[in-house]
């Protein structure tokens, strides 16, 4: 049985139809169970269609899902209830109670809430043990992932079994703690948190930083994200997470969403949200950049082979020296004396998201460009630059494209991983690393996970960064202990 004939009810229903299952649709609300039974069969009509499905197969499946306004009406007692009613505590407490004097222990009930605790729903049940957390993602039917969440009061029983589920399910099950927004949404707090305070601080608009995002390989920026997901429901997770941490700062909702909300600018669903009707600005387009000639990289090998691989032009350090004048500069680490192989025209291109390229310029007397080191590791296919110089910038990057952003500590691309790495770093129970980057690439398809970013950028990279935002913004960016502790390992190895 699956309560609740919403968006994931019926993603639900589909599934477990297809790995084999009868399924009862109950929603008490107006017509919405039957529209969800219709919802689904549309589905494998369009299935049906397209030539991915038997016709037999979906006539098949078709017969299988029935759909109901009430409880009663089932000849036996499910083997599960997988609820998947509207997100509301008082109302899922009411749900599950009846659900639980309705039927013997025997059946299994499993909650689908993004935002509450298996604790909270649990409290009023003759028989908790029987109650867990399958947490499925939108749109159930395409996402692989699962979270799998035992609260103390769940029975072994239930776990083994709901694991169990989740195979037949032809899905992967992870296994999440009862903490406030379990594992992925925990973790995806702050790719929403930052970008909207980047925008609200004016260091880049919403386009610009769902460009860079993007460009780092992300299916979707954070604001093309919210609109998709709907504003009032990202919103209602990021206070759900908030409230129930007490307030912990790195989970606060921003006012910037509070008032879309007000305004009923949900995104997609509304018509307008961060994009006005769904459509993005696209970027200033041009003709490519000529390579501007005479360029010297520095870094580590790792950076400097990231800087070949992206088809970056200038010479690398560790190439054999040419003759020349040497016009720009690439150092990806922060030094406070000008690379020695810079003149006094000459372009240099400094790491700008642990400094300030301004304060370089005028220190060093010569024009100086921030860049985002991080864009070039993660072989993205934008770069942020800041601090001027954008003409000789675009040449630089080429063929990467440039997006011009403030000044700003971290600018938005190692700002927002940053802080995607240190909130995993802070998980606890600590989990399998390779756990959480699959549950990340599973649940919210992200190119990489937060252990995943880690390795790549290194942790001294990362926590200089949050160290250059801590300077300006508070105790949201006190790095962890174990990104201190990961940074310290491998300053000892490099030394
Ligand atoms: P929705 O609003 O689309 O659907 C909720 C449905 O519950 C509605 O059809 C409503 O009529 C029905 N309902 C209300 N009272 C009910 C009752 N007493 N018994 C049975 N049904 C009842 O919401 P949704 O997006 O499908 O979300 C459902 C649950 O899944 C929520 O707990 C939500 O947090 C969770 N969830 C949502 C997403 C998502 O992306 N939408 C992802 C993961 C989890």
């Amino acid at each position: 049985m699956v309560a609740g004939a919403g968006t994931m009810g019926r993603g639900i229903a589909q599934v477990l139809v297809e790995a084999g299952f009868a399924v009862h649709l109950v929603d008490p609300v107006g017509e919405a169970a039957a529209r969800g039974r219709e919802a689904v069969r549309a589905a494998w009509a369009r299935a049906v269609e397209r030539g991915r499905l038997d016709p037999g197969r979906a006539e098949q499946y078709a017969g299988a899902l029935s759909a109901a306004v009430s409880y009663g009406g089932v000849a036996g007692p499910p083997a599960w209830v997988i609820e998947a009613a509207s997100e509301n505590l008082g109302l899922k407490r009411a749900l599950l109670a009846e659900l639980d004097q309705r039927w013997p222990p025997e059946t299994r009930i499993a909650t689908n809430t993004s935002s509450l605790t298996i604790a909270s729903l649990q409290g009023g049940l003759a028989h908790p043990e029987r109650l867990g957390g399958l947490h499925f993602f939108n749109p159930v039917p395409r996402m692989a992932l699962v979270e799998v969440i035992s609260s103390p009061a769940t029975g072994p029983e239930w776990t083994r079994a709901a694991w169990r589920l989740v195979g037949q399910l032809g899905k992967t099950a992870v296994g999440a703690p009862d903490r406030p927004g379990f594992l992925v949404n925990r973790l995806m707090r702050p790719f929403y948190g930052e970008a909207l305070r980047l925008v609200e601080e004016e260091v880049a608009r919403p386009e610009a930083v769902d460009r860079v995002i993007e460009g780092a390989g992300f299916p979707m920026g954070p604001f093309r994200l919210m609109d998709l997901v709907g504003i009032d429901v990202n919103l209602a997770v990021t206070e759900a997470v908030h409230a129930q941490t007490f307030g912990e700062s790195r989970y606060r909702p921003h006012p910037l969403q509070v008032m879309m909300r007000d305004l009923g600018w949900l995104g997609r669903k509304t018509g307008r949200g961060f994009y006005e009707g769904g459509a993005a600005a696209p970027p200033a387009s041009g003709s490519p950049p000529q390579p501007l000639p005479g360029g010297l990289v520095k870094g580590p090998p790792a950076f400097q082979a990231a800087w070949r691989a992206l088809g970056l032009r200038g010479r690398l350090a560790s190439e054999p020296p040419e003759p020349g004048l040497v016009r720009w500069v690439v150092d990806p680490d922060p030094d406070s004396e000008p690379p020695r192989e810079a003149g006094p025209d000459t372009l240099v291109v400094v790491d700008g998201t642990r400094q300030h390229a301004e304060a370089l310029a005028a220190r060093w007397r010569r024009p100086v460009v921030g860049f985002d080191p991080a864009l070039v590791l993660a072989g993205a296919g934008v770069m942020t630059v800041a601090g001027g110089g954008g003409e000789a910038a675009a040449q630089i990057f080429a063929p990467q494209r440039v997006e011009p952003v403030e000044d700003a500590y971290g600018h938005v691309f190692s700002r927002i991983v940053a802080l995607l790495v240190d909130e995993a770093l802070r998980f606890r129970p600590r989990m399998d690393r390779e756990q959480v980057n699959q549950a990340v690439h599973l649940g919210v398809n992200q190119p990489r996970g937060p252990f995943e970013w880690l390795d790549l950028l290194g942790a001294p990279r990362v926590l200089g960064v949050l160290q250059a935002l801590g300077r300006v913004g508070g105790d949201r960016y006190v790095p962890s202990e174990d990104l201190i502790r990961a940074a310290e390992r491998e300053a000892a190895v490099d030394a």
